[in-house]
């Protein structure tokens, strides 16, 4: 583990120490809090020792998702108890669910355009933000969303969701797109830590095919016209990386017909068994082949490409793909 990771564990256990010392001194029968104190004075030993972030049982690393989401974690997935094991199998099938129905409807109906996604989570939970949000404004009709929180698994998803109550919260506030932009990532910085930050496209639509699209460095959004595929190159830092980001909008207007094509990392960097990535090339000439295809279509086109790219054993990453098509 590197000295400053380290450091923010250390700070992360001072913290939490001072809290359990206030907390005890108020409270009426303290053996329970005086048992946590233990624990966070065990793991700054371990700290000061160098076994800190090692299994106490095997002495290999524990996995760093499990460490960033409780630093106290003593043991290694492979060790856990089985009460433990079952515990964890059961949030972690708990968490899926949740995460679930975080994600859009698949039959709204959106003023002029029609939409489809995939998502597909690489494991039981994803990193990956899916979102459309219709608009009670005559003058615009949804918001759309596609990121990736970086990291994988329970600490990827909890950051997922956090961008979900934000994007939900805001969404309808009247803000422009950028300072709507602005505004997540300060709280984004806020909230997460450090380590973490998320890459995201955020647009909106309106009726008439113009859309308003915002990039926190994702991969560049596509517009599929039948002349050929434009990419739209203006993008700025992501999310949770810097508070006083200030994130720019390009306008688009779509003609009847044409499509917007969003997607993550999951597609371009999956890899087939040479170690060959499916790349930006193979996903332009694809998308070539189908530009005019209704949105349910392109997306089952591009998943045919990917398995015949990559073969149906393919290591999966959390994928996500939205394709929005003017009527
Ligand atoms: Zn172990």
């Amino acid at each position: 583990m590197s000295g400053l990771i380290e450091n923010m564990f250390a700070q992360q256990l001072e913290e939490r120490k001072l809290l359990l010392q206030a907390a005890a001194s108020k409270a009426n029968d303290p053996r329970q809090i005086k048992d946590l104190l233990a624990d966070v004075d065990r793991a700054l030993a371990k700290i000061t020792a160098g076994s800190y972030g090692l299994c106490e049982n095997c002495r290999e690393p524990i996995e760093p998702e499990r460490l960033a989401f409780d630093p106290m974690t003593r043991y290694c997935l492979d060790h856990l108890s089985e009460i433990e094991q079952r515990a964890l199998e059961r949030d972690i099938d708990l968490a899926r669910q949740i995460q679930n129905r975080l994600l859009p409807a698949r039959d709204l109906v959106l003023r002029g355009w029609d939409s489809y996604f995939h998502y597909e989570p690489s494991g039981q939970v994803s990193g990956d933000y899916c979102d459309i949000i219709p608009i009670d404004n005559p003058a615009k009709s949804f918001y759309f969303i596609v990121g990736d929180v970086t990291g994988k698994g329970i600490a990827a998803s909890l950051l997922m969701s956090q961008l979900h109550a934000m994007f939900r919260t805001l969404a309808g506030s009247g803000l422009s797109l950028s300072g709507l932009m602005d505004r997540i990532n300060r709280l984004f910085c806020e909230a997460s830590l450090t380590t973490h930050f998320a890459t995201l496209v955020c647009g909106f639509a309106h009726e008439t095919g113009e859309i308003e699209i915002s990039n926190a460095g994702h991969c560049l959004p596509l517009v599929i016209r039948e002349e050929g595929i434009e990419r739209l190159f203006t993008s700025d830092l992501p999310l949770g990386v810097a508070c006083e980001t200030s994130y720019r909008a390009e306008t688009k207007k779509l003609r009847s017909g044409e499509s917007l094509f969003l997607y993550t990392d999951g597609l371009t960097e999956s890899a087939a068994q040479s170690g060959e990535l499916y790349g930006d090339n193979r996903l332009m000439d694809l998308l070539n082949d189908v530009s005019s295809v209704p949105p349910m279509n392109l997306i089952e086109s591009c998943l045919d490409d990917l398995t015949r790219f990559s073969g149906e054993s393919r290591k999966r990453d959390d994928l996500t793909l939205m394709a929005l098509r003017k009527e």
